[in-house]
């Protein structure tokens, strides 16, 4: 043999910012194309250093305290990828490279090493080594707002962004790019559901346009149904225990609206061509749909790494 990997012949690349981000966000999409034989890979961004910790036994381990939440969610995003079914799992620049930069206007931000500040070409070059590798069809990140605002999502879009760019120029670009997204219509519901309950996540809030995030419908490009995956997602949930209470409102959905709330996941198509879909807005189901599987340049691909 040459020493030539070939991998999967469908490669899906996502780029988080945080540890537990994968999970929430595309959880049940990551689980549905790992148990379908494609090749899914995690880039996360940064360690979460600045999150909450609700797992009072580990409170200590907080920035302010001794410091080492980042390298405890490490072991959390393991366990959450292996809930999953990933087993290709890269922090960006390397685990520690870049430090969760904490919400907008912090000092935090300000960290010599907070993702906020990275150097746009220095970061994208690391992950542009992950597509030369990995050579994804189909890559998945957050839109310039980072779905909500937060500064590690928004840096995660326009460092994953200007990969994108650099690989064009190699002419090694994904096929795809997607970001995530919520229908309009998903959250209006949501909504609707929770009007008069005790435990209302969106108590305060008279209607979806005061949310950060929701896109109307028409400009959702996939629905990707992995209902078949939502344990699987909610699983991945629970591993990230110092993010995520084990009585989260998000749990009680999920009890609440059955597989559906954790099973489906929206996005939007930032590049690419769409494919062919169904419904009123004609949106895929598939986020591989009119991608080529067959093209030359994109089969076999030495990955050195991965073995
Ligand atoms: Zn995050």
């Amino acid at each position: 043999m040459t020493g030539v990997t070939t991998l999967p012949d469908r490669r899906l690349l996502l780029v988080h910012a945080h540890p537990d981000d994968e999970s929430i966000g595309t959880g049940a999409t990551m689980a549905h194309y790992a148990a379908a034989g494609a090749h899914v890979t995690l880039v996360t961004c940064t360690l979460g250093e600045e999150g909450e910790i609700h797992v009072p036994a580990l409170a200590g381990l907080a920035a302010a305290e001794a410091d080492q939440l980042g390298g405890y969610r490490i072991g959390e995003l393991a366990d959450a990828c292996a809930a999953l079914g990933v087993t290709d799992h890269r922090f960006l620049g390397g685990a520690g490279r870049y430090r969760d930069s904490g919400m907008m206007g912090l000092a935090t931000n300000d960290h010599p090493r907070a993702f906020w500040r990275a150097d746009l070409d220095s970061a994208a070059g690391q992950l542009l080594e992950v597509i030369r590798e990995i050579r994804p069809q189909v890559l998945v990140t957050y839109d310039p707002n980072g779905f909500y605002g937060h500064p590690d999502h928004i840096q995660a879009h326009r460092v994953a962004m200007r990969a994108v760019e650099l690989a064009v120029a190699e002419g090694i670009a994904p096929a795809k790019v997607y970001w995530t997204a919520m229908p309009r219509s998903v959250l209006d519901a949501g909504l609707e559901a929770f009007t008069g309950s005790s435990d209302n996540p969106f108590a305060g809030i008279d209607d979806a346009s005061e949310l950060p995030f929701g896109t109307p419908d028409a400009q959702i490009a996939a629905r990707i149904d992995a209902t078949e995956q939502h344990a699987a997602k909610e699983a991945a949930m629970r591993a990230h225990a110092t993010q995520i209470p084990a009585n989260s409102w998000l749990y009680a959905i999920a009890g609440n609206f059955g597989a559906e709330f954790m099973g489906v996941e929206y996005f939007t198509l930032a590049v690419g061509e769409k494919g062919p879909g169904r419904g009123r807005y004609g949106w895929e189901d598939d986020l591989f749909a009119g991608v080529g599987r067959d093209e030359p340049d994109r089969a076999p691909v030495a990955a050195a790494g991965l073995r």
